[in-house]
């Protein structure tokens, strides 16, 4: 590479943002970052600053206090966001950030011809149809970054004609292989001790629900252009494969690397070349057994649940979506006890009509309905 790659980092200040800039740090002759954004963490975001010469920072929490000097150029609030995204000159745009809130950003991103290097799989879920259509008319391409789906991307290279069925692996999260009981009496601080992986609280919760899988075979579907019952979940504690690719001719592709998302942010960072690396990945031989395993749907409610919305409208995902944000926060705040996600998600799911939607105005009301609702209809859990 003769130039550094300029990249912006929505969500910089999260895990997977931390994970990206480490990346960046470690190559830094490849990339410099030109733009960040952050929603309340403002000193991990002063440090990001300084440390990556940055010149611009989108501080998307209104309520935050902003010292004056901290960087260059300063953007507020969601719609300063989107000016930086619209204002600042790059090459890719990396999508770290949590929530739907992404989803204007992103279309930004597309439109003006930018690659789209994607963590947030929520706006996958929500308005997979419109980024996708868009991302094609524009002849963009979207790198997945989620672990899953960036394993089946490196098996396909983008070509999809050939896939018969996506094999996505789950860690199965702490919870897959004990009784019914010990899940629905989890504790918040049990939750949060992931057995593999080190995330956000949000997506620790989805892990030990299966909701994140769940929410990952809507962004598979999308990503891919698959339907979802060729889309299949296998629970894999090893966490050495991270999906697998079945093509119609019988053969299995997958990619396999140690437990980090730092392979993924490498890969989509050097795309479509590939860095020589000289530390010690996988060792092949530490792996003892290669085991899947089928997941119980009665045990992980989440899942089944995802599967019937994949199979429905827009608003049915939407539905999920903000269901399960809503219910995974008053879990984290100890309102409500694990089981209720579910139980929230599918009473949600019944207040709205089966519908699609072309406008992001359209999904962000319906998201905001839904999760007024979702709020009302847990005060029954409340323990
Ligand atoms: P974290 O909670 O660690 O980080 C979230 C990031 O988004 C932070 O930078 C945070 O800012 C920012 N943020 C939070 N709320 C808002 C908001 N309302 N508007 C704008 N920005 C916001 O999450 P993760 O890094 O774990 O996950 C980020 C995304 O990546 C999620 O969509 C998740 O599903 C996806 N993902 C994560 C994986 C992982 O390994 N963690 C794996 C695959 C996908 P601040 O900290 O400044 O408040
Ligand atoms: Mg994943």
């Amino acid at each position: 590479m003769n130039t550094k790659k300029r990249i912006v980092i929505l969500g910089a200040t999260g895990s997977v943002g931390m994970t990206v800039l480490e990346e960046i740090a470690r190559y830094g002759e490849h990339f410099e970052v030109v733009g960040i954004s952050c929603h309340s963490n403002i000193e991990r975001a002063e440090v990001i600053v300084r440390n990556f010469s940055v010149q611009a920072l989108a501080v998307t929490n209104s309520q935050i206090a902003v010292p004056k000097n901290i960087c260059g150029k300063i953007f507020r609030g969601i719609n300063g966001l989107i000016a930086m995204v619209e204002s600042l000159e790059f090459d890719a745009i990396v999508v770290a950030m949590a929530g739907v809130d992404g989803l204007r950003p992103v279309l930004r991103g597309i439109e003006r011809g930018k690659v789209i290097i994607l963590a947030n799989k929520e706006i996958l879920v929500v308005a997979g149809e419109l980024v996708m259509n868009l991302a094609r008319a524009k002849g963009v391409t979207i790198l997945p970054l989620d672990s899953e789906h960036n394993a089946i991307f490196q098996c396909t290279r983008g070509d999809n004609r050939f896939i018969r069925r996506l094999w996505l692996t789950a860690s199965g999260g702490k919870f897959w292989n004990q009784d019914r009981q010990a899940i629905e009496n989890a504790t918040v601080a049990e939750v949060l001790q992931h057995p593999k992986w080190s995330m956000g609280k949000k997506i620790t919760v989805d892990s030990s629900t299966m909701a994140n899988k769940g929410l990952e075979i809507i962004e598979a579907m999308h990503l891919f252009g698959v339907d979802p019952a060729r889309i299949e979940v296998a629970i894999h504690p090893a966490c050495a494969v991270h999906s697998l690719v079945e093509f119609c001719d019988g053969s299995f592709l997958a990619q396999l690397s140690p437990i980090s998302m730092k392979y993924a942010a490498r890969y989509c960072l050097f795309y479509p070349e590939r860095i020589n690396v000289s530390e010690q990945s996988l060792d092949i031989f530490q792996l003892n057994e290669l085991r899947f395993f089928r997941p119980d749907f009665e045990k992980f409610p989440c899942l089944r649940l995802a599967i019937e919305v994949a199979q429905s409208k827009q608003s049915k995902r939407i539905a999920y979506n903000a269901a399960n944000e809503v219910a995974v926060e008053l879990f984290l705040k100890e309102k409500i006890a694990l089981w209720a996600i579910p139980e929230i998600i599918e009473d949600a799911l019944s207040k709205v009509e089966d519908k699609h939607y072309s406008t992001v105005e359209e999904i962000l009301a319906v998201d905001q309905m839904v999760r007024s609702k979702a709020g009302q209809l847990a005060k029954r859990f409340n323990v």
